[in-house]
C-alpha cells in the first residue's frame, strides 16, 4: 500500500501539494548522484518539493535580473536571513529610518552581539548616501515606500553609490510587489517580500521571499539552507493561488485607495495624506519615475488631537478592521506612532497618523464609513 497513488501528479492545471520529508532513491548510484548535486531534483523535504519550486520560479520570473528565489516562514525571516547572508563580524549595516520595525529590532538585538553594527539614515538622502557610508559599510537595507510613513527612496542614486563601493543593497519590496516595482533592474541586489501581505492576499498565510541577482544568489541560497528555513507545501499552494490573482486584486486596491485618498485630501479634518501616487506627495516625481503604479496602503495625518482621540474615529468604523498586517481583501485601520520607532529623522506633525489598508470593498462604502468616523473625530473638538 505504500506505493498506492504515487503517480498522480501529471496533467493538472495546478502543481499538486507535494508534502515530503523523506525522498526515496532507486539505488545507491541514484543516491550518490543526488549527493553530488542536491539541487538537481528531489533530495530531502527541507530542500523543497515541486510545490516550493513552482512558487519560487514564479516569483523569480516576475523580477528581471533575478537568478533565484528562496521562501521563508515569514517576511521577517526573509529579511533577517538575507541580512545574515551579506554580513559578518566587523561589518556595518545601514538601515533606512523608514524600515519595518522588526528589521530594526533584529539588527539592534541580534546582529549587534555578533559584532555587526547598524546606523539608521534618512530615507530621503538620495545620492547623499555617499556621505553616510563608511569604510565598514557592507550592506544597506532599503524600504520604499516606508510602510508607515511612505517616503520613496531614490533607488538608482543609492545603488549607484553602493555598487561602486561593493556594498550590497537589499530592499523590502512588500508595498509595491514586483508588479509595481522591480528593484533588481534599478541595481538592488536582493528584493524581499512579505508574501503574507499582497501575494497571499487573503489574510490566511504567513510567508516571506527573497529574490537575488546572480552575484548574491549563491550566498542567499546557502544561508537559507544552513539556517534550516522551511515552509509547508500547503502554504506554498496558498501563496501561488494568491499570485494568480495578484494583478487583478492590485488594480482594485490601487483604484479604491486612490479614490479614498483623494477624498480624504479634501476633508477639513485631514492635514495631509501620505500616498506616493498623489501629486501632493513630496516624493511623487520619484514615484512616477520608478514605479509602474500604486497599491492600497497609505496614511493620513489629522489636523489636531492625539492618539487617544483616534478611538472616536476608529472604534465605530464598520468596514475597517483594527489589526496588524495588510494586503488582504478586507480593509484595515491602524493608528501609527513614528516617534516611538525613529532615531534618524523626525517629522513634526499637528495631529495623529492613521494608516489605512484599502481592501476590495466598494470604495463608496469605505468613504461613507470614514466620513462618519471623521465627523465623530471632529465632534471632540467642537
Ligand atoms: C508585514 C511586513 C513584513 C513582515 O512580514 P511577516 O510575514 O509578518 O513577518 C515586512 N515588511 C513589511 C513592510 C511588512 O509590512
Amino acid at each position: 500500500m505504500a506505493q498506492a497513488g504515487r503517480d498522480h501528479a501529471v496533467d493538472m492545471v495546478n502543481v499538486p501539494v507535494a508534502r515530503a520529508s523523506t525522498i526515496l532513491f532507486e539505488n545507491l548510484a541514484d543516491l550518490d548522484r543526488a549527493i553530488r548535486d542536491p539541487d538537481a531534483g528531489l533530495y530531502y523535504g527541507r530542500r523543497g518539493t515541486q510545490s516550493h519550486w513552482a512558487l519560487e520560479d514564479a516569483l523569480t520570473g516576475l523580477e528581471p535580473g533575478a537568478a533565484g528565489t528562496k521562501l521563508f516562514p515569514s517576511g521577517v525571516a526573509a529579511i533577517t536571513t538575507s541580512l545574515l547572508a551579506c554580513l559578518k563580524a566587523g561589518d556595518e549595516l545601514l538601515i533606512t529610518d523608514s524600515a519595518y520595525e522588526p528589521s530594526r529590532t533584529f539588527a539592534d538585538h541580534l546582529l549587534s552581539p555578533l559584532g555587526i553594527t547598524t546606523r539608521y539614515f534618512d530615507p530621503r538622502c538620495g545620492a547623499g548616501i555617499a556621505e553616510i557610508v563608511s569604510e565598514q559599510t557592507r550592506a544597506i537595507l532599503l524600504e520604499s515606500p516606508g510602510s508607515l510613513s511612505f517616503e520613496v527612496q531614490d533607488l538608482p542614486a543609492i545603488t549607484q553609490v553602493a555598487g561602486a563601493r561593493g556594498i550590497t543593497t537589499l530592499i523590502d519590496n512588500t508595498w509595491a510587489t514586483p508588479l509595481r516595482l522591480q528593484p533588481l533592474s534599478l541595481g538592488v541586489d536582493i528584493s524581499i517580500q512579505a508574501l503574507t501581505k499582497y501575494v497571499g492576499g487573503h489574510s490566511d498565510v504567513m510567508m516571506g521571499s527573497a529574490t537575488a541577482n546572480a552575484a548574491l544568489w549563491p550566498r542567499l541560497k546557502a544561508a537559507t539552507y544552513r539556517l534550516g528555513h522551511f515552509v509547508s507545501a500547503d502554504d506554498c499552494t496558498l501563496a501561488l493561488r494568491g499570485l494568480r490573482t495578484l494583478a487583478l486584486r492590485l488594480e482594485r486596491h490601487e483604484a479604491s485607495a486612490l479614490a479614498v485618498a483623494r477624498w480624504l485630501e479634501g476633508h477639513p479634518a485631514v492635514d495631509r495624506v501620505w500616498h506616493p501616487a498623489l501629486p501632493s506627495h513630496p516624493d511623487h516625481a520619484l514615484f512616477k519615475r520608478d514605479f509602474s503604479g500604486a497599491t492600497g496602503l497609505f496614511a493620513m495625518v489629522l489636523k489636531q488631537g492625539s492618539r487617544p482621540h483616534t478611538a472616536a474615529l476608529i472604534d465605530g468604523l464598520q468596514h475597517f478592521g483594527i489589526g496588524f498586517s495588510w494586503g488582504g481583501y478586507e480593509s484595515l485601520v491602524l493608528p501609527v506612532e513614528l516617534d516611538r520607532i525613529r532615531t534618524a529623522t523626525t517629522t513634526p506633525l499637528p495631529g495623529p497618523i492613521v494608516r489605512l489598508s484599502i481592501g476590495l470593498e466598494d470604495p463608496a462604502d469605505l468613504i461613507a464609513d470614514l466620513d462618519a468616523g471623521l465627523s465623530r473625530y471632529m465632534a471632540q473638538f467642537a
